[in-house]
């Protein structure tokens, strides 16, 4: 495939090339390259100069001869500005002639890249016509332009004046694959590709109009519950947010205990179903009301219409409420959508990533990268498919589970839960987003939220003006503080991990206040976080239990505080190395005194290593390999005094 750049460029000092170009020139000079290493680029380039210094636009010229070795071709002829007599003077109809220089250079790389994909084209598919059968209209074929500039330095000073700048790794996006774009082998090879789903589902969208309908589908299980306060437990400064909510349940009459969550749900975001609707030219059809029947003469075999959604809901209430709109599309599903992009090229690119020989861009570039369809959508513009295959391919929007933090014996009517605000920041594929419930959660309980240590909102605002929520308690059978509560245990809970700890704790607050004659075993905390200071969450809460001696030991670490003034050496910097630290009393509390260890919190990393740190411990404690160890720690599991709350 063919790319075309533009390359703005200035000199600077001895006539170098600017600082910001410095890495790409090196590269590009790098001698082991081969003569046809940019065979497949067209490009143009401006140098800025100054005739009152020596070697007038030097930096571009370093350029344009170095490219031209490496076998790129201009499309249109460099021009050399002269600040002298002003840069204007070549610059202005310079850029007033590229315009029609790229039109040309598009149509005949347009040509050559529908050869190209002509020969290379052996998949079952035929990509020279489009869905309807037509032949491909070649103007149609979409060629990348990436204007690169390179900033204008200050050639006396030798400093970059714009924060612009250009390197190698730019130079190889603009040539590199991306979600629309492939590159040789792939671009290039016939493809495997996955047969094509039958489809099963027909949709007839109703003129009855369904306005107003806002309740969720299965909201039988649910209960509509007030947020009765919305506390942001971390600094503004924080690498995360993370916010508590107080749910009043108290009408509802729902129990749990401490261990237990509740799952919420939560809606698409409203922007992206209006742009979904648009997309898919159904905006006026939003309220009528959706029937959806099984396709007669499917070949799918058990063929069934998805129980998530409901018969006579409105195509917005279900866009809303019923679909996962952001989960990242399976290959089955970007198999079918191929079949409804009318531009080849879009096509062709969309079946490279449903492939197998399109595996590692699928991975990179809708897995990975969080690719929801709309994404998809505004990638390949040419795609247009029916409301049935949506129906067929978009998962169940599912509730999202949170785990009580708090205690029904501290708080009655009450329960707490606390959650970071996931981020997905900005990449070519997508625009920056929040998660779907804590994102939706974050901003729905905006008009009552308070840093920590002001008035609560339920106190200033009646219980009608409280932002709602819809809640389904989700027991837990093993995440539950010991029956006997003599038997010591072991909490690991960085982060919002510390969630269900919080409720243990709580509870077992009131329980020593109660009973004061009983025996209560040892309660040990290991807890972590970035900052002291920044996202300690309930910090004084957790002080006070460590005070009256509800916690007998809280043990905390900090990853990102610089070492204190003492600068101790090896500080421990994560929850494992804590527990390696207090490896003797780990090991005695759950080896001699049969207590238990809990684990909660983030399951990619944390509960890994914590499950590593734990085999090290017992290996070294009983003087056994690490076969044993395993099998020991197995022998917890199963009695259930070694137990994980762990989400990802
Ligand atoms: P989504 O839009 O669903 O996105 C989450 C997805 O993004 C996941 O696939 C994840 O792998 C990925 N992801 C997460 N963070 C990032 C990131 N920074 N960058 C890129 N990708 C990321 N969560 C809590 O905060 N507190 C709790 O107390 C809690 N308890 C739970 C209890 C249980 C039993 C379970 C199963 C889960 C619990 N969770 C808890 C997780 C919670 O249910 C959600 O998964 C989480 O809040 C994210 O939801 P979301 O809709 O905002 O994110």
């Amino acid at each position: 495939r063919h790319g075309s750049i533009v390359f703005v460029v200035s000199t600077t000092g001895d006539g170098d090339p600017p600082d910001t170009a410095q890495k790409f020139v090196r590269k590009i000079k790098n001698k082991s390259l081969p003569h046809n290493h940019f065979f497949h680029l067209h490009y143009a380039l401006l140098a800025l100069g100054d005739t009152n210094y020596a070697n007038f636009c030097n930096g571009g010229k370093t350029i344009d001869s170095r490219l031209q070795q490496l076998g790129a071709k201009h499309f249109y002829a460099t021009g050399h500005a002269d600040d002298g007599t002003g840069l204007e003077v070549v610059v202005d109809p310079w850029i007033e002639g590229l315009w029609d220089a790229l039109k040309k250079t598009f149509s005949s790389m347009a040509t050559s890249d529908q050869q190209d994909t002509d020969l290379s084209d052996c998949t079952q598919d035929n990509f020279h016509k489009n869905a309807s059968g037509q032949e491909k209209n070649k103007s149609d074929l979409e060629v990348d332009l990436h204007l690169l500039k390179l900033s204008e330095t200050d050639s006396q000073k030798g400093k970059a004046i714009t924060s612009d700048s250009i390197d190698v790794e730019t130079l190889s996006t603009v040539l590199a694959a991306s979600l629309k774009q492939s590159v040789p082998p792939l671009s290039e090879s016939a493809l495997n590709v996955p047969a094509l789903p039958a489809s099963y589902l027909e949709v007839c969208l109703e003129q009855v109009s369904t306005e107003g309908e806002t309740v969720p589908s299965d909201k039988d299980s649910y209960h509509e519950v007030s947020i009765s306060k919305a506390v942001q437990l971390t600094q503004d400064d924080a690498v995360k947010t993370a916010i508590s909510l107080e749910l009043d349940i108290s009408e509802q009459n729902l129990a749990y205990q401490p261990g237990d969550a509740f799952d919420i749900l939560c809606p698409n975001r409203a922007s992206e179903v209006k742009e979904l609707l648009l997309r898919l030219d159904l905006q006026t059809q939003k309220n009528g009301a959706v029937q959806v029947n099984l396709l007669k003469n499917s070949s799918k075999k058990a063929a069934k219409i998805p129980l998530h959604i409901p018969q006579n809901g409105s195509l917005q209430f279900i866009l809303t409420w019923c679909l996962e709109i952001r989960s990242a599309p399976k290959k089955a599903f970007v198999r079918a959508l191929a079949d409804f992009t009318q531009n080849s090229s879009e096509k062709r690119r969309l079946l490279e990533l449903c492939s197998k020989d399109g595996s590692a861009d699928y991975n990179s570039f809708v897995r990975d990268a969080n690719v929801c369809l709309l994404d998809l959508l505004r990638a390949f513009p040419s795609c247009l498919p029916p409301l049935s295959l949506l129906f067929e391919h978009l998962p169940k929007l599912q509730p999202r589970a949170y785990s009580a933090a708090s205690s029904s014996l501290q708080h009655p009517g009450k329960v707490n839960f606390v959650f970071n605000v996931v981020e997905f920041p900005a990449r070519p594929e997508h625009p920056a987003r929040t998660g779907l419930c804590t994102g939706w959660l974050a901003g729905h309980v905006s008009s009552i939220l308070r840093p920590l240590g002001t008035v609560p909102a339920s106190e200033r605002l009646g219980t009608s003006a409280l932002p709602k929520v819809h809640v389904r308690p989700r027991p837990s059978s093993t995440f539950h503080l010991p029956a006997d509560p003599s038997v010591p245990v072991v909490m690991v809970g960085p982060g919002t991990g510390v969630a269900p700890f919080i409720g243990f704790l709580q509870q077992r607050e009131k329980e020593r206040e109660a009973n004061q004659e009983a025996t209560f075993g040892e309660m040990w905390l290991f807890f972590g976080c970035r900052h002291k200071d920044k996202d300690f969450l309930f910090r004084e809460e957790l002080e006070r239990f460590a005070h009256n001696g509800t916690l007998s030991n809280l043990i905390v670490c900090f990853s990102r505080d610089e070492p204190d003034a003492a600068g101790t050496v090896n500080r421990p910097t994560y929850v494992q190395h804590n527990l390696s630290l207090h490896a003797k009393n780990v090991a005695s509390i759950l080896l001699k005194d049969k207590g238990s260890l809990y684990v909660c919190g983030d399951a990619k990393n944390m509960a890994k290593d914590v499950n590593d740190t734990l085999l090290e411990i017992i290996g070294n404690e009983l003087q056994i390999d690490k076969l044993d160890a395993m099998k020991t720690v197995a022998g917890l599991r199963e009695e259930k005094r070694y137990l994980q709350d762990i989400w990802s």
